[in-house]
């Protein structure tokens, strides 16, 4: 079982004790589970990601509301080439977004939006040809 925490609930966390922590999880199990088993793990392990210096911090960018939605700005551009300039990520996925899912999913996307202004010739923003 893998669960995240985050926002507000992660920073209450990070001031509990790692007993605290592993009591609190496995209540929440317990309670969705409806079985004291999940008070019994056989191991239990914790990561708090926002110490490691290279990663800062749990996975998926944080979009205020409309960022997304809005067709002016990353909202369109996160998944809509720019000239000759591809987008893919996971931040840029409309499915598993910010997921290893979202990853490859992006990633075909892009290929495909490549192939596809290869095979015009042009690429939409620019009218010149695409050279080899
Ligand atoms: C702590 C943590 C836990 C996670 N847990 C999960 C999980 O359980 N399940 C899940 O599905 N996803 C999880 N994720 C999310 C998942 O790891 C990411 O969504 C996924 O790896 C993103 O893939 P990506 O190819 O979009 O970007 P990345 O994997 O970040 O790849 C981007 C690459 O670009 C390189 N790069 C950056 N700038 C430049 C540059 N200027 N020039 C050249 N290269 C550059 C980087 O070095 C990097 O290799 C987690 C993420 C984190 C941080």
């Amino acid at each position: 079982m893998y669960r995240t925490i985050t926002g507000k609930k992660a920073i209450k966390a990070r001031e509990m004790t790692k007993e605290q922590r592993k009591d609190a999880f496995c209540q929440c199990l317990a309670k969705a589970f409806s079985s004291e088993e999940a008070m019994q793990p056989l191991d239990y392990l914790e990561k708090n990601w926002n110490e490691e210096e290279y990663i800062g911090g749990g996975f998926s960018a944080y979009f205020p509301p409309g960022v997304l939605t809005c067709n002016k700005t990353i909202g369109w551009r996160r998944c809509n080439p720019t000239g000759r300039v591809f987008l893919a990520g996971a931040e840029s996925a409309t499915q598993g977004y910010g997921s290893l899912e979202g990853a490859v999913w992006a990633g075909k996307r892009a290929a495909e939006q490549v192939v596809a202004v290869i095979s015009q010739g042009a690429d939409d923003g620019h009218p010149e040809k695409i050279e080899n």
